[in-house]
């Protein structure tokens, strides 16, 4: 496994790869078997200090670097990572269980958001306006927040870097970046890469650790981090906004959610039947955007149910690095019983299980692939993300009936419907409380798409247009011109 082996495993701060001063180190575990793949340093709260002092000191050159410098090392970045395709796949399945088709994916999607915002870099403008009375010249300029502390989770580890990271340099501020413990090699390859792409020292600083409130909460409190940007759980982004309140942070809030995907009768069920397929199984259904309940049409549920169990049923589930495999395990082995809790919970609750459900024997984390019809709204799996490839399935009689099921939720991340009809089709997306829509698809995510969710999936906007405007102020000059 030299991939593994060629990784830094310290922390690196202030363009120094350092170990933790307490001399500790976290284990990096592999799902697919249980076994440890190295120690990476696990780094204390003083760790993380010098981390914001090192992002602090590197902020102000940072700021005043040309927007053509920023972008030409993103670029630059963006090419090395395309080139080192295979090594960060397998990198990515060996800590997080993915199965290695979906790791390349992945690695081009997060290399995407660094080609994104290599051009997003160069196109930052500002205004020149005059006031209504005539008087004064309103010039409006954009200027970094300043250092930023990114949290990123352990489902995508190279995107949800990238997706942070990636704008972040572009509007010139500088970062401390905390990965997932589950999963830091990601993070710690990136950071080698930026390094090599010219990425002046300081400007990312990366803390690894098992301690990440003891870690996080000082540098929210400190006075020196001026944004936030998470991407988690919900009940963790709570805690984080009440810390980042007290010293008035912004913040980005990427949350948790429990998509509905809705199937009217009016669909095209192998569009649908796909549509879905992608929607709950991708990353092995451990995805923020992951279809959770399936709301299909009474008239054609039987069939939908057994297309999609047929499918199910076929997928291959094993280690990520073997050929031919569908289906990874799940990150470790609370994932897998949180999603065999809910399955048993809907069973007891009157639900069928047409394929899957029962846990497998032997090493690692795996789950099988698990459909269930009849489930009753009163099941846990309903209000509870399953982050697992369980598909429940509910029926609907009308429209009205639909959303409203959909929308009964404390989240907004991502909802999906299938209909071939248009007026349906609008109308709908308009009534659903949902950051994305996709419409006769399972995909939503897009570098070019300003990604997040609306009621408690969270804040703000990553990737798009919109996505550097979350690393930037407004600084507004009044310029009186005589007469
Ligand atoms: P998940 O359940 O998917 O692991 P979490 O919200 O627990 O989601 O974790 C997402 C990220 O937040 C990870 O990097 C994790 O280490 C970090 N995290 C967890 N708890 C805290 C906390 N109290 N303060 C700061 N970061 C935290």
């Amino acid at each position: 496994m030299t991939v593994v082996h060629d990784v830094p495993k310290q922390l690196y701060i202030g363009g120094r790869w350092q170990d933790a001063e307490s001399g500790r180190t976290l284990s990096v575990d592999n799902p697919a078997t249980g076994e440890e793949l190295c120690q990476v340093a696990d780094a204390s709260p003083a760790d993380g200090r010098r981390a914001a002092e090192a992002a602090v000191a590197a902020q102000a050159a940072w700021a005043a670097t040309p927007p053509r410098v920023r972008s030409e090392i993103l670029r630059r970045a963006y090419d090395i990572i395309i080139a080192r395709t295979e090594d960060l796949a397998l990198l990515m399945t060996l800590e997080m269980g993915k199965p290695l088709t979906e790791a390349r994916a992945e690695v081009a999607y997060a290399a995407e958001f660094f080609r994104w915002f290599s051009e997003e870099a160069v196109r930052i403008d500002g205004g020149l306006t005059t006031a209504p009375d005539g008087k004064n010249r309103l010039l409006v300029t954009r200027q970094p927040v300043g250092p930023c502390l990114l949290i990123t989770p352990w489902n995508f580890p190279l995107a949800m870097g990238t997706r942070k990271i990636g704008p972040a340099i572009a509007a010139g501020c500088t970062m401390v970046l905390k990965p997932a413990p589950q999963t830091p090699l990601s993070s710690l390859a990136l950071a080698g890469i930026l390094t090599e792409a010219g990425l002046p020292e300081g400007v990312l600083n990366i803390v690894t650790t098992t301690d990440a409130a003891g870690v996080v909460e000082p540098l929210l409190r400190g006075g020196q981090i001026r944004k936030l940007s998470f991407t988690g759980s919900t009940q963790v982004g709570r805690i984080l906004l009440a810390q980042c309140a007290d010293t008035v942070i912004r913040t980005s809030m990427e949350l948790g959610g429990n998509a509905p995907l809705i199937v009217f009768d009016d669909a095209d069920l192998d569009v649908a039947v796909e549509g879905t397929m992608v929607a709950k199984m991708r990353n092995m259904g451990e995805s923020c955007c992951a279809a959770n309940r399936i709301y299909v049409h009474t008239s054609v549920a039987e069939e939908f149910a057994t297309r999609l169990a047929t499918r199910m049923a076929a997928l291959k589930v094993g280690p990520g690095t073997e050929p031919g495999i569908d289906v990874g395990p799940l990150i470790d082995i609370a994932g897998r019983a949180k999603a065999h809790d809910v399955v048993r919970d809907a069973v007891k609750r009157g639900a069928t299980v047409l394929t899957g459900g029962e846990l497998p024997e032997g090493p690692g984390c795996f789950y099988p692939p698990t459909v269930l019809t009849g489930v009753s709204a009163d099941s846990a799996i309903i209000d509870t993300e399953v982050f697992g490839p369980v598909a429940a399935i509910l029926t609907f009689d009308d429209e009205d009936e639909a959303v409203a099921a959909a929308n009964d939720t404390e989240f907004g991340l991502a909802a999906y419907l299938f209909t071939q009809n248009l007026d349906r089709a609008l109308r709908v997306s308009e009534r659903l409380e949902s950051g994305m829509i996709g419409l006769n698809t399972g995909l939503v995510s897009n570098p070019a798409a300003p990604f997040g969710g609306v009621k408690q999936s969270g804040l703000g906007r990553e990737g798009g247009r919109v996505g550097i405007e979350e690393f930037l102020e407004y600084k507004y000059i009044a310029v009186p011109v005589g007469a």
